[in-house]
């Protein structure tokens, strides 16, 4: 392939990226953004391998790593569970993180890449590798303690380190230091130990900064790291001289970037006091090991009765959360909607813009159930609706439903915007037990007098609830 051809499809590929996202924005255009998304990968893939800077004896090579890796993907993407989406995110965002250090070692030791470059152009060269492999090395170790904490093999609570801050600005100094002796070394051999220093100082950075965000700060960090993956990617092209990986990976760092404002806006939290880490450990009772121990008397409900409820109303809400992804039960929710709706009855969607585990989870789900979009609302546009509705129905939601963000000034939670279903005339809580949810934070909404408790798997109770409205 020539050089023009090769710059004509990175420029269609640019082209369909933009599209992609735009597409995605909205739950309707998302099926045709993902098409754009593929082909213009597709593009870009086969731009990249049969393009001029691929010789041919590298060809077996690449297309051997490529199967390999294509068939890893493939058979990850399919034993994937809905629930495990998160984390599976958090795993890729490590992998751009890993190639962008690989990139800038590979870079670094390669006699042939600095050959023939003016001495400004020599240096600015090196400051590409030393901040690709920084930014690689701390989306690679931030990630990996992300997939750790979303996956609940290491805690999901915020572990505080005394004096972190100093700890950070320290490294960040270290890193400041040795790259400056990176850019002066002379040779490959001088330049080695301020390299190998700043990559443990990155790696350890990443794994300190994502162990002190937790409980329900951890939204941020997702769209963080997604943020600090596509500016891995970016550096990527700028050490390869790739221009197609120089604007993907500044759309996916910025697109990243505005989605943690959103979810900081979302949370109503500062992004730098995210960053800082500690949710629920400054002026708040820090959330309890282990979840915090359920206080008082709490209605509960049968699904018989709730469908009576539901049959005699005439609006309701329902707020689904991380419960309803781990029952797969948005099917049922569709059909009890449908049923409903039969009825007469205004059946609405409230979402949480941090329901479940992953920006947008919730949304997902319902457009997999073929909800119809029109009855799904953000939490801004019906929260000052529950007044006026009959039953609000939270399915296996928790933490985005707990009053005690408006409150309890002491909450972990506190400030957080929440959906206000207890202002309805009655709400009805589905989970299986009084656990806390990911914050860990006790929900005084359970021991409302007009709350009932319908215990279960939000699946199992859900089809008893339908059968029990189609009797
Ligand atoms: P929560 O984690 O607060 O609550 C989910 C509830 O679902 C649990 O209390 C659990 O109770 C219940 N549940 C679990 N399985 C089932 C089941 N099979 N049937 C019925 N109920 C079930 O989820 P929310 O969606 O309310 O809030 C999201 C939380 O996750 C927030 O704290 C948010 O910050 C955090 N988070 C969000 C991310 C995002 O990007 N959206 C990313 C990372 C974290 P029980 O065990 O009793 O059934």
């Amino acid at each position: 392939m020539t050089q023009s051809l090769a710059t004509v499809s990175y420029l269609g590929a640019t082209i369909l990226f933009i599209l992609c996202l735009g597409g995605l924005s909205n739950p309707e255009t998302s099926r045709r953004g993902n098409l754009y998304g593929i082909v213009g990968m597709t593009i870009a893939v086969l731009a990249t391998v049969f393009g001029p800077q691929v010789t041919a004896g590298g060809l077996p090579y690449i297309i051997g790593a490529m199967v390999v890796g294509a068939a890893i993907g493939l058979y990850a993407a399919r034993i994937v569970k809905m629930t495990q989406m998160p984390e599976l995110v958090a795993l890729m965002h490590s992998l751009v993180g890993l190639a962008a250090m690989l990139v800038g070692y590979a870079n670094f030791i390669d006699p042939a890449v600095s050959v023939g470059l003016t001495p400004a152009e020599k240096a600015i060269h090196e400051i590409e590798m030393y901040l690709g492999v920084l930014i690689g090395a701390v989306t690679f170790s931030g990630s990996v303690v992300a997939f750790g904490k979303l996956s609940g093999r290491i805690t999901g609570k915020p572990v505080l380190l005394p004096g972190r801050h100093w700890l950070n600005l320290a490294g960040l100094l270290v890193v400041i230091w040795f790259g400056y002796r990176f850019v002066n070394a002379h040779g490959v051999s001088e330049a080695m130990l301020p390299m190998i220093v700043m990559s443990i100082v990155a790696l350890a950075f990443g794994v300190h900064m994502v162990m002190a965000i937790g409980g329900a700060d951890m939204p941020v960090v997702v769209s963080m790291l997604n943020s600090y993956s596509g500016w891995a990617a970016a550096a990527t092209g700028f050490m390869l001289s790739n221009d197609l990986l120089i604007v993907v990976g500044a759309l996916v760092g910025s697109s990243g970037a505005i989605l943690s404002y959103i979810m900081c806006a979302a949370m109503n939290r500062n992004f730098i006091s995210v960053i800082a880490g500690g949710f629920g450990t400054e002026g708040g009772t820090p959330a309890a090991a282990g979840g915090a121990q359920p206080a008082g008397e709490v209605n509960p409900i049968a699904a018989a009765e709730t469908a009576e409820l539901l049959r005699e109303s005439k609006s309701v809400i329902i707020v689904p959360g991380y419960g309803m992804a781990v029952a797969q039960a948005q099917h049922t929710v569709c059909e009890i909607t449908k049923t409903l709706r039969e009825r007469g009855v205004s059946v609405r969607f409230g979402i949480h813009p941090v329901a479940g585990r992953m920006p947008g989870h919730m949304n997902v789900l319902l457009a997999e159930a073929k909800v119809p979009y029109d009855i799904v609302f953000e939490m801004d546009e019906l929260n000052e609706d529950f007044p006026a509705t009959d039953v609000a129905m939270v399915i296996g939601a928790n933490d985005i439903v707990n009053p005690a963000a408006q409150e309890d000034p002491t909450s972990p939670i506190a400030g957080m915007p929440v959906l206000e279903v207890w202002k309805a005339k009655t709400s009805i809580v589905m989970k299986r037990s009084m656990a806390s949810g990911y914050a860990g934070v006790d929900n005084p909404l359970f021991y409302k007098d007009n709350n009932r408790m319908l215990f279960g798997d939000a699946k199992k109770m859900l089809d008893e609830v339908l059968a029990a409205l189609k009797a």
